[in-house]
């Protein structure tokens, strides 16, 4: 059955300005991770008063903010997840994103009321029973496991209502349960539970004999190594409609730690497909196809969505390296009367030809760099990253821009 309200658009947002962001090119919703009891602890920068600021903007443009505490807690942790109750009680997002059940419980008990209680995927709900039991603890939302095909999801979808359901739709994927893989923890310290994984299942591993540790043999699937929990990166872009007619109420963009620049540019192409998919926009999938090349990825599946099942292309076999077309120069943050003031990310050099984009797909221009001045007002030809230069551009350009260019 399909349904008239619109599918919701989930970025990540790893810090102030990466939300910002994220809204201005298209998301209805962001999520956010709470220090040490997320799943992406790197990649948090925001202070509980940053939260609180964008609680309020995110009120004001009907936007929504979550805040995820999907880490599995040990007994030791506790009281630090009592605490960050406490503290999102203050702030007060949409939703909290939970997954352990004694996390879960203690959000039942100390939650405000006004606050929705969204299920992690990290939970693992893959059935209708499973769903029918969260319903009943009171979880509005469940963020369904990515190991679920589409047509199973209708299936769920057909026998529990009145919850929602979201699913990832787009970015990295773990070979694992996340979080419950001790790879990382084991090998490097780092916890995979607590965000911190170093990724080792990407490596390329060699094999050493007991009585030959000089010796190092290869365990090549391929000249090139072996590659063999190296899944290729997520994308659904092409099956918005599809999700939507099984169910789904919310598709979630993965990647906190990714850059502004792939947030805008995922979210921007995702934004498109949804208003394609209910008739606002009659934009070219193969133009929003063309924009997911433009970020850094690696090659694209998927997953168990359409195929239902774990076949030979969702793995990469050569390579763990990103594909990578474009450079992310820098984002226009004023505009003046002459010029625009620009945030320099990386080398911007005058006359350089450049692709200037912003949140409709339809404006991007192609152009080239005109006079730069310093912040002293001195002409440059050259400008440096973490710099903020005046830029004349031969083409209309409005804040929140953002300058790439082609490799
Ligand atoms: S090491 Fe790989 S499989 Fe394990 S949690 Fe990290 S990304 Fe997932």
């Amino acid at each position: 059955m399909y349904q008239k309200n619109k599918i919701e658009l989930l970025a990540p947002a790893g810090n102030r300005e990466k939300l910002k962001f994220a809204f201005l090119y298209g998301a209805d919703a962001v999520y956010i991770g709470f220090k040490d009891l997320s799943l992406r602890s790197y990649a948090e920068k925001f202070s509980i008063s940053d939260i609180k600021k964008s609680v309020d903007e995110a009120n004001k443009s009907e936007r929504k903010i979550y805040i995820a505490l999907n880490a599995y807690v040990e007994e030791n942790s506790f009281k630090k997840a009592e605490r960050a109750i406490d503290k999102i009680n203050e702030i007060k997002p949409h939703a909290v994103i939970v997954s352990d059940p004694g996390v879960i419980n203690l959000v039942l008990k100390r939650l405000d009321k006004g606050i929705s209680i969204h299920l992690s995927t990290q939970a693992n709900t893959l059935n209708s029973e499973a769903v029918s039991f969260w319903k009943k603890q009171g979880i509005k939302r469940i963020i369904l496991g990515r190991e679920l095909s589409l047509s199973e999801i209708k299936k769920i979808y057909s026998k529990v209502r009145d919850i929602e359901f979201e699913i990832f739709c787009h970015g990295a994927m773990c070979v694992s349960y996340s979080g419950r893989c001790l790879l990382s923890s084991f090998m490097t310290g780092r916890k995979a539970n607590k965000g911190k994984c170093a990724h080792p299942c990407r490596w390329k591993y060699r094999l050493i004999e007991e009585e030959r540790p000089r010796e190092h043999f290869a365990v090549d699937e391929t000249d090139e190594g072996t590659f063999i929990f190296n899944s290729k990166d997520l994308c659904m872009v092409d099956y918005v409609k599809k999700i939507r007619l099984a169910g789904i109420s919310a598709i979630k963009v993965e990647g906190r730690m990714k850059s502004l620049y792939y947030i805008a540019c995922v979210t921007r192409a995702y934004r498109k497909a949804i208003d394609n998919c209910y008739g606002k926009e009659n934009f070219p999938f193969r133009k929003i196809r063309e924009e997911l090349e433009k970020v850094s990825h690696r090659k694209y599946t998927t997953g168990f969505y359409i195929n239902g099942k774990n076949d030979y292309d969702m793995q990469e076999y050569s390579s763990s390296a990103y594909h990578r077309k474009y450079d992310f120069l820098g984002i226009v943050i004023k505009v003046k009367k002459d010029c625009a003031v620009v945030n320099v990310r990386n080398k911007i050099r005058k006359n350089e030809k450049i692709e200037i984009i912003g949140p409709d797909m339809k404006k991007d221009r192609v152009t080239r760099v005109g006079e730069m001045r310093d912040e002293k007002g001195v002409d440059i030809c050259d400008a440096n990253p973490g710099t903020n230069i005046c830029v004349k551009f031969p083409v209309n350009i409005f804040l929140g821009d953002i300058i790439r260019k082609e490799l």
